[in-house]
């Protein structure tokens, strides 16, 4: 009933090689790069781009086009502006500069649409009235967080309306040590300039998180309480179980309220389909989505983790929080249900 994708190893090789191109992109011309040289080499990346894209996934990113308003249209062939194209991340990280620049804007995708094939109207799902948006995380760092990843999808419409992203500098590394972890870490992704012009503290990102959060009312009061509205959504425990209270004692400051319970969309997973999942790759598999980006980029991640969440909930999965923090022990950490991903 599940199976495999017959294009999808194809897509997966043709897919690293757009990455690994697309991120040494990023890196040699940041936003504040002149793009003289970017629009000679801009045919060769749509050639690339445009083979490995199959029928399966020449999405059209409309919300992509609609704000890529400037009038350079693609005369050649006006689809391959629409497809599949690396995120901006300076822009993910609200500090795109090349906003009018159009070359820059037809590589770079500047919009959290969700490419995929969905239609809106099979949500058969009526019963999302535990809550009204669903906040998608997947932290990247073994060590120290290095990324910390948010997009906030609209329970009843299934889409992206807002995006929260930001490149975490360690706070208890020498120089020295971060730069070959970065290197290790995003060197091979290509995308360890971004990260160098854009990483801050940890506590600064949850301030901003904070901010962020509070700007779009998800908070219960001005000091973001547990979050009345939303619930995390994460692939496994670790990042909130685990993660994020390390990394809080490792940057001396109090594990914010909102951290106490969460959604572990594998457990969801298990009860719904009946089948357990590893992890996303093995999720999108067996759903037949195609992986998109980067894996182990934390933003592309989070993107594709809420695809397949747009999938469970199309099929009527129902989420609920499956995992609750002991209020006055965090490390006791109650699983709700029964049958989970161990
Ligand atoms: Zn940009």
């Amino acid at each position: 009933m599940f199976e495999t994708f017959p294009d999808m190893e194809v897509l997966k090789m043709a897919n690293s090689r757009v990455s690994l191109l697309r991120h040494s992109l990023n890196s040699f011309f940041p936003p504040s790069a002149t793009s003289t040289f970017s629009l000679s080499i801009l045919p060769t990346r749509r050639f690339i781009v445009s083979a490995s894209i199959s029928s399966k996934e020449a999405f059209v990113d409309s919300l992509s086009s609609q704000q890529a308003a400037t009038p350079f249209a693609d005369s050649e062939n006006p689809k391959l502006s629409n497809r599949w194209k690396p995120m901006c991340l300076y822009y993910t990280q609200d500090k795109c500069t090349m906003m009018q620049d159009s070359s820059h804007l037809q590589k770079f995708n500047h919009s959290f649409y969700l490419e995929n094939e969905l239609n809106t109207t099979e949500y058969k799902n009526k019963h999302s009235e535990h809550f009204d948006f669903f906040l998608v995380l997947d932290l990247e760092g073994k060590v120290e967080i290095l990324e910390f990843p948010v997009l906030m999808i609209d329970a009843k419409t299934m889409n992206v309306v807002a995006f929260f992203h930001r490149f975490v500098r360690p706070s208890e590394m020498s120089e020295e040590r971060i730069n070959e972890y970065i290197e290790g870490k995003y060197g091979k992704l290509g995308v360890d300039r971004v990260w160098h012009d854009t990483a801050i503290p940890f506590t600064d990102v949850i301030e901003q998180f904070e901010e962020w959060m509070t700007k779009h009312n998800l908070c219960s009061n001005d000091l973001c309480g547990p979050l009345p509205r939303a619930a995390f959504v994460t692939c496994g425990n670790w990042d909130i179980k685990t993660k994020i209270p390390q990394q809080c004692k490792v940057s001396k400051m109090k594990l914010p309220s909102y951290f106490m319970e969460w959604i572990n969309l594998k457990d969801i997973y298990l009860n719904f389909y009946k089948r357990r999942a590893a992890g996303m790759r093995t999720m999108m598999n067996e759903l037949n989505i195609p992986l998109l980006g980067s894996h182990h980029l934390g933003i592309d991640d989070t993107k594709n983790i809420a695809r397949v969440l747009q999938r469970m909930l199309t099929d009527g999965a129902i989420l609920k929080i499956t995992a609750k923090r002991n209020p006055q022990v965090h490390e006791k950490v109650e699983f709700l249900f029964e049958n989970r991903i161990k």
